[in-house]
């Protein structure tokens, strides 16, 4: 049986060239850049609540650093290291390994050093505590949105959501939608780029990344900026093939999905109405569909959303809230 320091030098010691000194010692030592201020983030992800068990190990490794990386980003933080704690019900090396390979994918993509980190026996849980780099006083944060600023979505929202459904057997999604839905679930891409750009050109005001669902972290930019959102529905992006969702059961599901879906990973912003060119130029830039679907008016929290007519439609569906909603 290997030594909990044979796994760990085995599977989660990589070089750490942005590490003054990495694994090994009881603590790393890290040299931010000066005038720096450092984002730091920490997120547990426990098999059952927060992935399926069966799960892919590459793509759950790359998942648990991913998601954490996406908190980093909607601050317009750069992602630079990562500590890693796994709780392991038994050391399986080929588990292992390619969870690591799937960590290390993701940190080479970012530029993250993975700087330390711990292993203990119990059941599988993975907890990521991830630092990034912003310049002082210029992380984009929740309470910074201000009345008659327009409401930003980075990709599309809802895939995860069908895909999780599809994962539970609930639903089958069809050939030309599933890769995409089962990526976003298992494999999301952080917008680092955009959440980096958009604070190095001040274009945002406010940011927050869609790990709870539309609706929910809109009203938290709402709520912290003590404002009302409204969404307008006819807006949000779709992205799929027309008529992909002819069965209801996909477009109900679909719906709900965007509204209040969890895992999406895409960034909300908010920006005044003049930088309206410069945010679909920095879309078309990094190749990444930025759509404009809301505005933030005087208020204190609220979230409406508005159909084609500009009527107010009820808020029907809640956010994700990983205390109500067990995915096993
Ligand atoms: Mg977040």
């Amino acid at each position: 049986m290997p030594s909990e320091f044979d796994l760990i030098a085995r599977h989660f010691v990589r070089p750490t060239p942005r590490t003054v000194l990495g694994p090994g010692d009881d603590a790393a030592l890290l040299a931010p850049s000066p005038g720096a201020e450092i984002a730091v983030t920490t997120d547990a992800l426990v098999s059952g609540i927060h992935f399926l068990p069966e799960t892919d190990p590459e793509r759950l490794g790359w998942k648990t650093l991913a998601v954490n990386l996406s908190d980093l980003a909607a601050m317009g933080a750069t992602p630079r290291w990562a500590l890693l704690a796994c709780v392991l019900p038994d050391p399986d090396e080929d588990w292992l390994a390619a969870f690591s390979s799937g960590v290390f994918a993701c940190a080479r993509r970012y530029g993250v050093d993975v700087s330390g980190g711990d292993t203990t026996r119990g059941p599988l849980s993975l907890c990521v505590t991830a630092l990034g780099e912003v310049p002082a006083a210029t992380a984009l944060r929740r309470d910074a949105a201000r009345a008659g600023d327009e409401l930003w979505v980075s990709g599309f929202l809802g895939r995860a959501a069908l895909g999780l459904a599809h994962r539970r057997g609930e639903i089958r999604l069809p050939a030309e939608i599933l890769d995409a839905c089962l990526d976003r679930l298992e494999k999301p891409y952080p917008r680092v780029e955009l959440g980096v750009a958009l604070r190095e050109n001040a274009l945002a005001h406010a940011a927050i990344d869609v790990s709870d669902g539309l609706l929910a972290d809109a009203g938290h930019l709402a709520e912290a900026s003590r404002l009302d959102v409204e969404i307008d529905l006819t807006r949000l992006p779709e992205g799929f093939p027309q008529g992909f969702a002819a069965a209801p059961s996909l477009t109900e599901r679909f719906q709900r999905g965007r509204l209040s879906g969890g895992d999406d990973y895409e960034l909300l912003f908010s920006a005044a109405p003049e930088r309206r060119d410069d945010i679909d130029a920095l879309g078309a830039r990094i190749k990444l569909p930025l759509s404009r679907i809301g505005r933030f008016v005087a208020g204190a929290g609220g979230v409406s959303l508005r159909d084609a007519r500009g009527e107010a439609l009820p808020v029907f569906y809640k956010g994700f809230d990983h205390f109500a909603e067990n995915i096993q």
